[in-house]
């Protein structure tokens, strides 16, 4: 029996032995195609030399020493390299263990921000439905995943939501693309003013929403209008590219295709690849600066935070991104993977839309392509595909059901920058097969 406190009660899992570049091999050796990236995680597949000698190389010097006593090399060299390739504006990095750690310091970091600049008022977050920023309090609470939300709704920060800019359900008829992101856009603004600018803090949203949606990037302008609503009325605006960051979408930070830059941004997942759990908060130097010539203190902290092994991680998986071209390749590869799921789904009565961008792609399924119409939530559709899926060694990350009383299928594909043509053709023929056995 195992003590291990399990995600799920019901199930048993296979153990793994071994990562060998876009493939996990199981104690049976059992070889899963890694379509996902487990979550979007392993960007540069499982078994790097440059990341695992950067590990083995920091251990040897020390492994930790506490940031309230000690800075170390490889994380001022990381916060560097980060703030030298970030978006405009974006000056100081904040290193903690993951994507709710970061999203829980960025939403802090705001309040301490308001406070300090004689705004105390400020404390409502607006944030978007169907989107997730992480399973901490505050993190959970700002997601708009009802279902995960609401046992624990009793503990959270007052938050409110809006629609996301998802347009294959969102657009109307004779209403084109670009007035759509300025009508789901201009909901922010009607928000704040229904709430009172001066009590709301921030907003906070994924450029393009992985988890809860499949890779639906906003359309072109959304995100623009939001910056000018946030710029107008004094509330900051938070990016979560903990799932999308990190060049899954073809570049290093996803928010740079949509024009803006945000006042706060998250990453986690690629950030590390898997071979260190870490995170980051990069804010502007406005925010530092108001704080540093204020209380000079930043109210938070984690024992791990600025982790040497994991920062001298995060630094090598940097490297091998931007030195190495992997950035450009999750742009190439990507474009033949989409090619590839067109040619293969694009009749498939069943695939409603093909979506996303770079390596970060994925597929809505519903019951009927004319309608839209879902499939019943009843058939769990998410989770045969998945057990399917991996039976048929491929892992991907099917979610749905009903989300926020919106019904809806999808599959998320994510796989390392580092894959070949030929396990392009073996995701696509995987997830045909698998595809059929459950429908
Ligand atoms: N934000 C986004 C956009 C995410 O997709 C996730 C995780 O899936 C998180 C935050 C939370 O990250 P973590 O699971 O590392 O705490």
């Amino acid at each position: 029996m195992s003590h291990i406190f399990p995600r799920n009660s019901r199930a048993s899992l296979p153990v793994i032995d071994r990562g060998e570049g876009v493939y996990l091999v199981d104690s049976t050796g059992k070889r899963y195609l890694d379509g996902s990236g487990g979550a979007a995680v392993s960007c540069l597949g499982h078994s790097d030399a440059a990341v695992n000698a950067a590990i083995k190389a920091q251990l040897d010097r020390v492994a930790f020493a506490h940031t309230g006593f000690f800075t170390s090399d490889p994380a001022e060299r990381l916060a560097d390299a980060l703030i030298a390739h970030a978006p405009a504006g974006l000056e100081r990095v904040y290193l903690v263990s993951g994507g709710s750690e970061a999203v829980e310091a960025a939403l802090k970091l705001a309040r301490q921000y308001a406070l300090e600049t004689g705004q105390p008022a400020r404390h409502r977050v607006i944030a978007r439905r169907q989107s997730y920023h992480g399973n901490t309090l505050g993190a959970l609470a700002t997601g708009g995943n009802m279902w995960r939300r609401e046992p624990f709704a009793p503990l959270m920060i007052e938050t409110t939501h809006i629609a996301p800019c998802y347009a294959y359900r969102g657009q109307d008829p004779g209403e084109s693309a670009a007035e759509y992101g300025q009508r789901v856009a201009n909901e922010l603004e009607a928000e704040i003013l229904r709430l009172g600018p001066e009590t709301v803090l921030a907003f906070v949203a994924e450029p393009v929403v992985g988890a809860t949606l499949g890779a639906v990037p906003a359309v072109d302008g959304y995100f623009r209008r939001i910056r000018e609503i946030c710029d107008t009325y004094g509330v900051l605006l938070i990016l979560d590219e903990v799932m999308c960051g990190m060049g899954r979408t073809g570049t290093l930070f996803a928010c740079t295709q949509d024009g803006i830059a945000p006042d706060i941004l998250t990453i986690a997942k690629g950030l590390g690849a898997g071979y260190q759990p870490v995170g980051a908060m990069l804010c502007s130097a406005a925010i530092h600066d108001a704080i540093a010539a204020g209380s000079g203190f930043f109210q938070h902290g984690h024992t791990y935070m600025g982790h040497p092994v994991a920062a001298a991680a995060a630094l090598a998986v940097l490297g091998r991104l931007t030195d190495d071209g992997l950035v450009e390749r999750a742009q190439t590869m990507g474009a033949r993977l989409r090619t590839a799921l067109q040619t293969a789904f694009c009749q498939h009565p069943h695939i409603g839309d093909i979506r996303g961008r770079g390596l970060f792609l994925g597929l809505e399924l519903v019951a009927d392509r004319e309608t839209k119409q879902p499939f019943d939530p009843a058939r769990k559709l998410h989770a045969r595909l998945k057990a399917a899926a991996f039976e048929a060694g491929l892992i991907c990350y099917p979610m749905g059901g009903t989300i926020d009383g919106r019904q809806g299928d999808h599959v998320l594909l994510a796989p390392p920058f580092i894959l070949e043509d030929a396990h392009i053709d073996e995701m696509v023929t995987r997830l045909g097969t698998a595809l059929a056995q459950s429908l």
